[in-house]
């Protein structure tokens, strides 16, 4: 077996549906390889709470479960994997969303490369879950408003000892509005519609790696580890 892809850097795209888990696994992943988190996601949700420019732009898509328009995703998050604390190693979750993300990506990369950075993205994760569970996991979400906690539970796989509050640091549990079911059904038929041909893009590069995440967390974070080192 070649040399663990956790003792290397690692630069790595995580593609699912809003509820796949691509977050719990990015975060996990990260913390094992020391690679640094990029969730487009959670960028734009602290921008909206900032009350930048960007966020301002981005609110009224986001609550309607609608993408971002590209050029402000783009510019985000490229702006963030040049920082000098994103090193080598990175996994982007929640971007690319669009083709023409997936292209500004390699676009970026290919022209980092030329300047003599290093390679492209190397590992390009999958997560499948059926659309039912992927309902029943973000409508019964809840996120702990305390910025500083961010906790994550769910009303029914997860629920915390007192409902509504969270179990790490006592912080009032929230639903964040786009897990609402309206929304949701939105989000999932963005995705249908502008993120699921990605899929097709990654294969033809050889690098995709499939997972079934619907299963408990540690054991869809062992079949990924498997296969990105297969
Ligand atoms: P997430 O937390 O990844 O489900 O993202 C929440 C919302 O942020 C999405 O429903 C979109 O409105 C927006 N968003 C996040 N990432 C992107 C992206 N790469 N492109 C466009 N919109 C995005």
């Amino acid at each position: 077996m070649g040399a663990s892809v956790t003792h290397q850097p690692i630069r790595a795209v995580f593609l699912g549906a809003p509820g796949a888990g691509k977050g719990t696994q990015a975060k996990m992943m990260a913390g094992r390889c020391g690679a640094l988190h990029v969730s487009s996601g959670d960028m734009l949700r602290e921008h909206r709470r900032r009350g930048t420019d960007l966020g301002r732009r981005a609110q009224g898509y986001m609550d309607r479960g609608q993408l971002v328009p590209d050029d402000l995703v783009v510019a985000m998050v490229l702006e963030r994997i040049r920082q000098p604390d994103a090193g080598r190693s990175w996994i982007l979750d929640g971007f690319p969303r669009t083709l023409p993300q997936a292209q500004s990506l390699d676009r970026s990369l290919h022209a980092e490369r030329a300047g003599g950075g290093t390679a492209a993205v190397r590992h390009v994760a999958y997560f499948d879950v059926p659309d039912a569970i992927l309902v029943r996991r973000l409508t019964g979400r809840r996120t702990c408003s305390n910025s500083a906690c961010g906790a994550i539970w769910h009303v029914e796989f997860q629920p915390p000892r007192v409902a509504g509050v969270c179990d790490s640091c006592g912080g009032q549990l929230a639903q964040r509005p786009d897990d609402r079911e309206d929304v949701v059904h939105q989000r999932l038929e963005a995705y249908r519609t502008q993120t699921e041909p990605l899929l097709d893009y990654y294969a033809g590069r050889g690098v995709l790696v499939e997972v079934d995440a619907d299963q408990p967390p540690e054991a869809v974070l062992a079949d990924l580890v498997g296969k990105l080192d297969g």
